[in-house]
């Protein structure tokens, strides 16, 4: 039987795909590419190009494959982009949702683990967030991840498909050898684009506000390493294969990082002097954002292993300066 990944191609996708093929399990992957890299698919994982939302591609994919579990990666994922063009992100992602979750019922397919996101959280009345704290999505990037969680919960109590949201915080950091890693095009992710002023790719690091209500009035967030991340996804499919009952957990660290504090890191690892300057604030972005993620270690067993930001960037850092222009093939 087969895990089959959509968007397997992309940045978190690729590394989960990496993980499976090393636990020595069979993986297939759908991905249509809009952002991510043929390259970053491990060689012993089945591909399909195609796009979640055409139902007779995937109802191909699961005639042709004996798929046991989903892992759903495919979605637009940019926070401001999804401010300027909300029915884009409602369209690929909760739309994508629903056709996968009718694909999955007429061929008996009854496990769907979730990359869902701290951003389902909106503006949180209490830091860290536990799972059980209201969820007031406060983008559209966001609101289209909430309501992917209800449709699944719905398909629940209808189909008895079960799922396990995961809500990943920020994730960062590449393979530690360096193989694979982040190549967004155009890049938005903080620790990225730190490391592209690092690289002298970029002139500067535009810091997007520090009037927020924190300590040194940047943004704290939450990173997690993608690996880690990739490890937790393995767990909640042996919890889902075990029987259990649907389920969110929060993916973080519970520490909080602001975004200064990230630059200082940057520079400590890098040894670039990484100029910075203040940007006016970038729409939809919450102040803090940090973790209560003691629901996945107790439940779901997950040990993280990297647990200070340093060594989060390093792994960026080396698959930077290994890949300098990333998977070079944009085109
Ligand atoms: P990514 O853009 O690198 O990967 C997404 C992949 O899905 C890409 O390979 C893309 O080509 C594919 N895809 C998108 N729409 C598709 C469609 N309709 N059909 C087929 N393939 C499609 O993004 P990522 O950073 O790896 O994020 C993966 C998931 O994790 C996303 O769902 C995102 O919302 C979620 N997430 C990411 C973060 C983060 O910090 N990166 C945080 C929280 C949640
Ligand atoms: N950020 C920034 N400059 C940049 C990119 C990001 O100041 O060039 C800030 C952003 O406003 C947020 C934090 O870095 O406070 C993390 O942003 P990212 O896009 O990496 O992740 P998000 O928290 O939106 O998921």
């Amino acid at each position: 039987m087969s895990i089959l990944v959509l968007g397997g191609a992309g940045y978190i996708g690729s590394h989960m795909v990496d993980r499976l093929v090393q636990n020595d399990q069979d993986v297939v992957v759908v991905d249509n590419l809009v952002t991510g890299h043929r390259a970053a698919i491990n060689a012993a994982a089945k591909f399909y190009q195609g796009d979640v939302r055409d139902k007779d591609f995937m109802n191909h994919v699961f005639d042709e494959e004996p798929i046991e579990a989903v892992v759903h990666f495919a979605a637009f994922s940019v926070v401001p982009e999804s401010m300027a063009k909300p029915l884009k992100y409602f369209d690929n992602n909760t739309g994508g949702m629903i056709t996968l979750l009718e694909v999955m019922q007429a061929h008996d397919v009854k496990r769907i683990v979730f990359s869902s996101t701290a951003a389902t959280y909106g503006t949180p009345k209490q830091i860290p967030i536990k799972e059980t704290d209201p969820q007031e999505p406060i983008n559209p990037y966001g609101a289209s991840k909430l309501m992917m969680e209800h449709i699944m919960h719905w398909a629940d109590v209808a189909y008895g498909i079960k799922f396990v949201a995961l809500r990943y915080f920020n994730v960062a950091g590449a393979k530690p050898d360096g193989s694979i890693g982040e190549d967004h095009g155009p890049e938005t992710h903080l620790v990225p684009i730190i490391l592209q002023v690092a690289q002298g790719k970029r002139d500067e690091l535009k810091i997007f506000g520090d009037d927020y209500n924190t300590p040194d009035g940047t943004n704290v967030r939450d990173y997690v390493h993608v690996v880690d991340l990739a490890d937790a996804h393995i767990l909640a499919l042996k919890y889902l294969a075990a029987g259990n009952e649907s389920n969110a957990f929060n993916l973080g660290s519970s520490t909080g990082f602001s975004n200064k504090q990230m630059l200082t890191a940057a520079r400590e690892v890098t040894g670039e002097p990484i100029p910075a300057t203040l940007a006016a604030r970038r729409p939809g972005d919450p102040d803090s954002l940090v973790a209560a993620s003691d629901k996945a270690r107790e439940i779901l067993g997950w040990q993280p292993h990297y647990d200070n930001v340093n060594d989060i960037i390093k792994t960026a850092w080396t698959w930077t300066q290994k890949h300098p222009n990333g998977y070079d093939d944009r085109h």
